[in-house]
């Protein structure tokens, strides 16, 4: 299948497309989101993109030549998938076959793709066989991780491994459900529904006042940690990020603080996405804060596809621990000292 035939996921398609176009894919990558949504299909276009034969475009795959119909079929020698077994983990044995083919040069297309589908289910000592390949990758090889538990890898293998975030309903869907249904204007739906990720209500609450608040503090945290300041003054940070105030206060104050850092990290999410798509030198139409465009291409000289891969995924972090009842005051403090 074609990238461009691919439903939804458009943001994430025009970040592969041209990071692809300008040879500047990293050559391992974590697909993550939620399950069912298209992650393994994208990684197989990517597969059919790198190894197209028709250099036409190289934005896409034609999805005709020998090489596109063979991954198609599943049958390109280049390109494998490695899944749960039997087991439902994926054993040792099973990725040192993969990388010692990985070793060698292609035998038809440009470059060996391996798909590690579900990677969450690699065993400890499968995660760590893959370390050192994730550290010097062949220059002809390709590693693409998919997983909808991203926290189950090992850090290690994170840290190598820049993450690609797949969200639940595409943008295309949210944005059409804002138009049709809650009658915004297309502009609007657009770039609402580019900081959704994947939710209608996440969208409607993006045109919010709250939310543009929310924004300008996660800014300006950014903006300080840039330069990767002390652990104290991280700290100074977390505390003014999580506007934690000291003292008994009511149930409903704190479900008041709980929100507000909530909507804070959803806002710092959607930055780190952006800072990637520029630091990829990718389309800025699809930057969900395209009102920020000059601050975030300022942000991307700190923070490349790494440290904002990293940052995106720790966001999501303090999320589940703010949605588990850790208290706004350790989830900041902690976030700011990872950014
Ligand atoms: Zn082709």
């Amino acid at each position: 299948m074609r990238l461009s035939e691919i439903r939804g996921h458009e943001p994430v398609r025009k970040l592969i497309a041209d990071a692809a176009a300008r040879g500047s894919l990293p050559p391992c990558l974590v697909f993550a989101g939620p399950e069912g949504v298209g992650k393994y299909q994208l990684a197989l276009a990517l597969a059919s993109v790198v190894n197209c034969e028709d250099d036409a475009s190289r934005l896409d795959c034609c999805g005709k030549c020998g090489s596109c119909r063979g991954i198609a079929r599943g049958a390109h020698p280049d390109v494998v998938t490695v899944a749960p077994g039997d087991t439902g983990k994926i054993k040792v044995d099973a990725i040192r076959d993969v990388l010692k083919q990985l070793a060698y040069r292609p035998f038809e297309g440009h470059r060996r793709v391996v798909v590690i589908n579900e990677a969450d289910r690699l065993v400890q000592d499968a995660q760590n066989a893959l370390l050192k390949t994730l550290e010097e990758p062949p220059s002809t090889s390709m590693l693409l991780l998919i997983t909808h538990r991203p926290n189950l890898l090992l850090d290690t293998v994170r840290s190598r491994c820049p993450q690609i975030r797949f969200g639940s309903l595409t943008t295309e869907e949210v944005e059409n459900i804002l138009v049709s249904q809650h009658e915004l204007p297309p502009a609007t739906a657009r770039a609402a529904a580019a900081a959704a990720d994947g939710s209608v209500a996440r969208a409607l609450e993006a045109g919010s006042g709250d939310y543009l608040e929310a924004r300008e503090s996660a800014v300006k945290v950014l903006r300080a940690l840039a330069t990767k300041p002390s652990a104290k003054i991280r700290l100074e940070l977390g505390t003014e990020f999580s506007s934690y105030q000291r003292g008994a206060k009511s149930a409903k104050a704190k479900t008041v603080e709980r929100e507000g850092l909530r909507l804070r990290l959803r806002a710092l999410g959607t930055l780190f996405r952006d800072v990637q798509v520029v630091s990829v030198k990718g389309d800025h139409g699809w930057l969900a804060n395209a009102d920020l465009e000059s601050e975030l291409v300022e942000l991307a000289k700190s923070y490349d596809i790494y440290r904002a891969g990293r940052g995106f995924e720790n966001v999501d972090r303090a999320v589940t621990a703010l949605t588990g009842n850790a208290s706004v005051k350790v989830v900041a403090d902690w976030l700011t000292q990872q950014i």
